[in-house]
């Protein structure tokens, strides 16, 4: 057994390189950086912490455009849960994400919508999309739809999407987006626990090459939402659909119906502008709200700072609008500041493993953002598929999960050929916005750590026994925030005090984020991922992130996911499922490969007692993957499994259970 005490608690930072913002990147630079130096970030951070009414007011008259200017910048506190940034001013989202940038350049790029299907894509201006916002606002209203109403969208990743979000919000309304990957019942769930009265959806989608019911998924829903009086359907692909005359109406021809303007409803900062249902990841999905101002602003000044966003640039984010990555950095980001914004229809694998990069190519992107998982799946299919040249590449960006030091450097070399800088930020939907990430241009990167606070984030690490904030660096234990921000998530949607319990009232006058994390020496943090997902090994807290992170460095390992199981000698024990990559046979012998590789990177302590070799993970379908479900399995709870309705490929279950009865 390794000695804990000769253990540092933050292992990886002692051996890790650090990365400075690639001189490459600073070279090709259109002008330079928002931000100069590491010395101005930390300047700015101070004055963001200890004088955040200020710093705020002035981030928010710079940023966003209001009809009427506040006055109160912050009231409410973390321990009574009644946080209000901006009060007396009132703005428009759509006006902010559209109108000013369509009236000073009309014919500027805002969509780069990629089809499924290469060359089937087309550009929209600013100009046009304030007049499709205009008249998909005109019918909503026609449809009864008023000012704080919520209207559900079900829609794949095309430009009609977006054009659903500006028009709700244009009109004072709640956007309340179900991914369109998910089942009827998780949409009908959700229409339900939303209210919602109208839905907006499409005939069928397309991803993959592969055609998806769409309408017919909406009708099946539908049959158990009584109070859904209408369906607004755009046509993708013409398909013969089912139709409920006098409830469904077609998009195109409704619109041709209404003039292409229509002003933006006024509306207050703290007014809602949406919800969004979490991943659902540890449990019941939770109805997260976010209201106006704050999180516009928490958009706007994560786009301008993380991504370093200019003018000219043309930003590419790879998450769905159906979460809240899609939300903020598909849409509301590139958006606010004016540039265009690429919406992707299809996936990374098709027509083959190529395709985000030439659609980097094709488009000239500048920014880069997607989630472990795609990378993962595409550093597993070959570096030969990383042909395009990328060179307006200047930021890469990483989302949803931790990353492994293996990943990362495969990012930053293979794809960035090391003139783009990695930025691998944390952050969760009800943060609204990114809270712990480098500034790209500024802050020195550390592969596997999301680096530093954004401004006005002031972190605590909280040893969870104790309930104490543990200070100074070179520590270990659970993330929380000291002070309110201003994209922080209000309630959630019909159940404040599930919003209090899980959030605010864990730690008294804090925010709990649910993950366990590491400050180390430099004050870098270091994400363990959820406080549940932690194994305990004779009193060795192990991050499954880590231990993951060391499987994934062997040659044959494509995903690991490491849970804890109860354990009589040891109190719990580490227990390793494994994708191996196609080529490689499941073996002892591989299996014992993989135990030597944790032992070398980590130390003995943390090396599996047991290896499962399946064929996939379980995983959400926004490509995160949920331990608990390997941990009901470990435990013979098969029948406990609980919500699995948020799972991409359910089959995937019954095979991981037969590979562990087989085993035993
Ligand atoms: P649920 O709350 O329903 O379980 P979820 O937490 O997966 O779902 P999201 O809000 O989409 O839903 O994800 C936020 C979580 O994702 C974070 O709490 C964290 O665990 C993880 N995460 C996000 N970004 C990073 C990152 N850069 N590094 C490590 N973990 C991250
Ligand atoms: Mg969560």
């Amino acid at each position: 057994m390794a000695d804990q005490a000769k253990t540092p608690v933050v292992a990886e930072a002692h051996l890790v390189d650090t990365f400075h913002p690639p001189q490459k990147m600073l070279d090709k630079h259109p002008s330079k950086p928002h931000i100069s130096s590491l010395e101005e970030y930390q300047q700015l951070y101070k004055e963001s912490i200890t004088e955040p009414e200020k710093y705020w007011a002035r981030k928010a008259r710079e940023l966003l455009t209001w009809t009427r200017d506040f006055e109160t910048v912050r009231t409410g506190s973390l321990a009574n849960g009644d946080v209000a940034w901006f009060l007396e001013g009132q703005l428009n989202a759509s006006y902010n994400l559209v109108d000013r940038h369509a009236f000073k350049d009309p014919n500027k790029v805002a969509i780069i919508y990629e089809a499924d299907e290469p060359n089937e894509g087309r550009n929209l201006t600013y100009g046009e999309l304030l007049r499709e916002v205009s008249k998909v606002a005109h019918v909503l209203k026609k449809m009864g739809v008023r000012k704080g109403d919520t209207v559900a969208i079900y829609l794949p990743m095309i430009p009609e999407a977006i054009i659903a979000f500006l028009a709700i919000t244009r009109i004072g309304a709640v956007h309340s987006v179900v991914f369109a990957g998910f089942s009827a019942d998780s949409l009908r769930d959700r229409v339900l626990d939303a209210q919602s009265k109208v839905v907006i959806t499409s005939d069928e989608g397309k991803r993959g090459g592969k055609l998806i019911g769409t309408k017919k998924i909406v009708d099946d829903a539908l049959k158990q939402c009584p109070d859904v009086s209408s369906v607004l359907v755009f046509k993708r692909t013409g398909a013969d659909i089912p139709w409920t005359p006098g409830r469904d109406l077609w998009w195109h021809e409704e619109v041709e119906k209404w003039p292409s303007y229509i002003a933006p409803e006024v509306m207050n900062s703290e007014d809602p502008l949406f919800l969004l249902y979490t991943s659902g990841s540890t449990g019941k999905p939770k109805g997260v709200m976010h209201t106006t101002a704050g999180y516009l602003l928490g958009a706007a000044m994560t786009g301008k700072y993380v991504f370093d966003i200019h003018d000219g640039d043309r930003y590419f984010c790879g998450g769905d609008v159906g979460w809240i990555t899609g939300h903020t950095y598909v849409v509301y980001a590139p958006l606010l500041l004016g540039v265009s914004t690429v919406v992707f229809e299809g996936t990374p694998a098709y027509p083959n493993f190529s395709r985000y990069w030439e659609i980097i190519e094709k488009h000239k992107v500048t920014q880069f953002y997607v989630a472990p998982t795609a990378l993962r799946l595409l550093k597993r299919a070959g570096d030969d598929f990383v042909k395009a040249h990328m060179p307006e590449l200047r930021v890469l960006g990483s989302v949803g999960e931790p990353i492994a030091a293996e990943v990362w450097k495969w990012y930053f070399e293979v794809v960035g050929k090391e003139e783009a800088q990695i930025v691998d930020t944390y952050w969760q939907t009800e943060t609204g916005s990114n809270v712990i990430t480098p500034l790209a241009g500024v802050t020195p990167t550390k592969p596997g750590s999301a680096s530093l606070p954004f401004f006005g984030i002031e972190p605590a690490i909280i040893d969870p026994v104790s309930g104490e904030e543990i200070h100074g660096n070179d520590v270990e234990g659970v993330l929380a925030f000291k002070q309110p921000w201003p994209s922080m998530a209000r309630t959630v949607w019909g159940a404040h005090k599930r919003y209090m319990d899980t959030y605010l009232n864990v730690y008294k006058g804090y925010y709990f984020t649910g993950d366990g994390a590491g400050r180390d020496h430099e004050g870098f943090y270091w994400i363990r991922g959820r406080v549940d997902d932690v194994v305990n090994v004779s009193g060795h807290r192990l991050s499954t992130a880590e231990i993951e992170a060391a499987l994934i460095e062997h040659h044959a390992v494509a995903e690991a996911a490491v849970v804890g199981v109860a354990d009589e000698l040891t109190g719990q024990a580490v227990n390793a499922f494994v994708a191996i990559k196609d080529g490689n046979e499941s073996s002892d012998a591989l299996r014992k490969e993989f135990i030597l590789q944790v032992r070398k990177s980590i130390g003995p302590f943390a090396a599996p007692k047991a290896v499962y070799i399946v064929p996939d993970l379980p995983k959400t379908r926004s490509g995160k993957i949920m331990r608990r479900i390997l941990r009901k399995i470990l435990a013979g709870e098969e029948d406990q499994l609980g919500d699995t309705t948020t799972l991409s490929d359910p089959s995937i279950v019954d095979k991981i259970i037969k590979t562990v009865h087989e085993s035993r």
